[in-house]
């Protein structure tokens, strides 16, 4: 029988993702989807920590008119809505969850303790990342790095809303060209759409592997068990 090839993932689910396709809110159906391949990972004993966007809620950077900082707290909030919504989910289907959060917000969820993160890990239980990295002028992405690094995790799994990195959008131009393996310096230079250049940089400096793939439960399992799919930054 196939083996996982990670022992520790990080997934980083954006909040679009969390939408469904319809940019704003959270779908039940999407949530029940990603708990399922969650659980299926918890099951064989893969470790997983997830770090969750809020881009489905409200974005500091797009946010005309307010001061940024405050639109990137706001930001963050949003995440924690995620992450209690996917809580709630992998609870349903019976998979425990841990929720902690960059900013305390202790009456909702633990405030992010390293150690107390990788014991809940070993101990089977899934943590979920909420309010990014605590800091403003940041992403979740970067948070995805950081809490990766943090946890000593195998690999970084983006799910996105597109099944692989591309020159360009493959929405709208036919001949964008999708890229299997990438470098890092390669995601930087060409200003490809993977990461932001701050979670690219942290990245390569502590040489995590991440894995860019459309969001599906098959895709997740496929990727944790060494299918090629999407595309491979290292
Ligand atoms: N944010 C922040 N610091 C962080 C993480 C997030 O200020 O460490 C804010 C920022 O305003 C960002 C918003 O939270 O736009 C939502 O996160 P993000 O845009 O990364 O979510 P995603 O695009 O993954 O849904």
């Amino acid at each position: 029988m196939k083996e996982p090839i990670y022992k520790r993932v990080l997934l980083k689910i954006s909040g679009e993702a969390l939408s469904g396709g319809t940019g704003f809110g959270i779908n039940n159906d999407v949530l029940h989807d990603i708990s399922l391949g969650i659980k299926e990972l918890n099951d064989v004993g893969v470790e997983v920590a997830v770090v969750v966007g809020g881009g489905n809620f409200w974005r500091g950077r797009t946010s005309q008119g307010m001061d940024r900082t405050t639109a990137d707290y706001i930001g963050m909030l949003a995440t924690v809505m995620n992450a209690m919504a996917l809580q709630d989910s992998l609870e349903d289907v019976g998979v425990p969850t841990r929720v902690q959060t960059g900013i305390e917000m202790r009456q909702v969820a633990e405030p992010y303790i390293r150690r107390r993160a990788v014991r809940h890990l070993e101990k089977g239980r899934v943590v979920i990342f909420g309010a990014g990295t605590g800091n403003p002028y940041f992403s979740t992405d970067t948070a995805a790095a950081l809490r990766a690094a943090e946890m000593e995790a195998d690999v970084i799994l983006l799910a996105k809303n597109v099944d692989a990195v591309y020159d360009k959008d493959p929405k709208v131009h036919d001949d964008a060209k999708k890229f299997t393996n990438l470098t890092y310096m390669e995601v930087i230079n060409r200003e490809l759409k993977v990461m932001d250049s701050t979670a690219t940089s942290l990245c390569m400096d502590n040489k995590i592997t991440i894995k860019v793939f459309e969001l599906s439960t098959e895709n997740i399992i496929k990727v944790v068990y060494g299918e090629n799919i999407g595309t491979t930054v290292e």
